[in-house]
């Protein structure tokens, strides 16, 4: 039996069995795209790819009743990753713009007026703009992050979460953001979409002793820490008051550079700290609209020349009003360029690296997400081609760069259909709409009460 995916199907049963054949499959960052290819989609994992031909009869074989969904006319990707969101921030859609000094005279203020019971709804516009750009794992990185591991496990998507550690700094100061953060960890239970980071703020929020306490703990439990680095020159002039250091110098001697870190920004870096953050292995999460917003942009000519891994993220709404990844990567090609970066170090395959097996390498799980591979995942996005994105002789180059979010049909998440034909399968989105919007006017009521509007 063989059937079409289009508007007009039913959504298969969760987890079944199947061929997608007959899609142009672009496996991953420097790897073949596969015309009139087919994917194996077993238990929730990739047990094949390759022509359709060879796949349907190989399927068949071990799987005499195997569903075959015909993706002609359709792109099939790996799922891409936003390894920097506060998801739960889409209440501050919007005013960001124009925004001097946003985080601690905006920011903070306001968030103090967050409750745990408010996060899970708020979470649910930015992961569904996220998803509808074909992203199936979030870094995220917040307050009360439990109802944001439960709004990721809504919308069956993937999340990292971290709690916010810091005692210096921020909406919620005091050593309590760390207990809270081990208690998420150690205490309370999620399925196996969700997993964790360490998330200590930044280097001027965090005490050296604090950040050293929760590098250990990353370190001893095989997690990945993701903070916030050289953001703003606020952080660098205040940490170097406090340490006669800068905050790349004061992370590396806290410990917490390394190949599983995740620091995002670096704006007010120096060349010193760059070529620290390259000696350590780290990934720089990178938002490349987030940053110009919130101040400008970072020496991203020697992120690339330097060929220091960089993860691809939106950061929150306040400073990126969208959570798409995919656009992203076209912003961080045009901004490369126009800082000079040779055309060869930021190909549609180095484009593409950055929101897969980079993220996919920071956070331990390269052998599981990343690419369309036997023995992945089925993390996967199909785009629909269209008389708007022909021709197409480069298929990577054409995704990334003429066709977008808007093409993006159906998204598969461990083998589970999260969106299909640009709708939530099991969900009914009105009502999550509802739920978030009264949450967003709670939100804001409180704020206005609080005198932080
Ligand atoms: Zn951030």
């Amino acid at each position: 039996m063989t059937r079409q995916l289009s508007l007009n199907d039913a959504v298969p049963s969760p987890s079944e069995d199947l061929v997608i054949a007959n899609a142009t499959v672009i496996t991953g960052a420097f790897l073949p795209v596969l015309e009139n290819g087919a994917i194996f989609i077993r238990a929730g994992k990739i047990s094949a790819t390759g022509s359709a031909q060879q796949i349907i009869s190989q399927a068949k074989t071990k799987i005499p009743g195997i569903r075959v969904l015909d993706a002609t006319g359709y792109i099939v990707m790996p799922g891409l990753f936003n390894t920097h969101t506060h998801v739960a921030m889409g209440f501050f859609r919007g005013l960001g713009h124009g925004k001097t000094d946003m985080i601690e005279s905006f920011l903070f203020p306001a968030e103090k007026s967050l409750t745990p019971e408010l996060l899970k709804p708020l979470s649910y516009s930015y992961i569904f703009d996220g998803l509808r750009a074909g992203v199936t794992s979030f870094v995220d990185h917040y307050y009360f992050s439990e109802g944001i591991g439960r709004a990721f496990e809504t919308f069956g998507v993937r999340g990292w979460i971290g709690e916010t550690v810091a005692d210096l700094g921020g909406a919620f100061p005091g050593r309590e953001s760390w207990q809270r953060a081990k208690d998420l960890i150690e205490k309370t239970k999620f399925g196996p979409l969700i997993k964790h980071v360490i998330a200590p703020h930044a280097a001027d929020t965090v005490s050296p002793g604090l950040l050293k306490e929760c590098a250990d703990y990353a370190k001893a439990n095989n997690l990945t820490l993701h903070m916030h680095l050289s953001q703003t020159d606020g952080e660098l002039n205040r940490v170097k008051a406090r340490d006669n250091m800068t905050p790349v110098a004061a992370a590396k001697k806290a410990g917490a550079l390394g190949p599983r870190s995740l620091v995002v920004h670096l704006t007010s870096a120096t060349d010193d700290d760059i070529k620290t953050i390259k000696d350590s292995g780290a990934t720089i999460g990178y938002c490349p609209t987030s940053t110009v917003m919130y101040d400008r942009l970072a020496k991203i000519k020697s992120f690339h020349e330097m060929d220091i891994p960089l993860a691809i993220g939106t950061d929150c709404a306040a400073s990126n009003d969208a959570a798409d990844s995919l656009g992203e990567l076209k912003i961080a090609s045009v901004l490369a360029r126009t800082h000079g970066v040779d055309a060869a170090k930021i190909s549609p395959d180095h484009l593409l690296a950055m929101a897969t097996t980079i993220p996919a390498k920071v956070l331990g799980v390269e052998k599981e997400l990343g690419t369309l591979e036997a023995g992945k995942q089925a993390d996967m996005v199909f785009l629909k081609t269209s008389l708007s994105s022909e021709p197409a002789d480069n298929k990577l180059a054409n995704v990334i760069y003429s066709m977008g979010a808007r093409d993006v049909t159906h998204v598969m998440v461990n083998g589970n259909w999260a969106l299909w034909n640009r709708t939530l399968p099991s969900l009914n989105e009105g009502k999550l709409k509802d739920e978030y919007l009264a949450a967003v006017a709670e939100i804001r009521h409180r704020i206005q009460k609080s005198g932080h509007s």
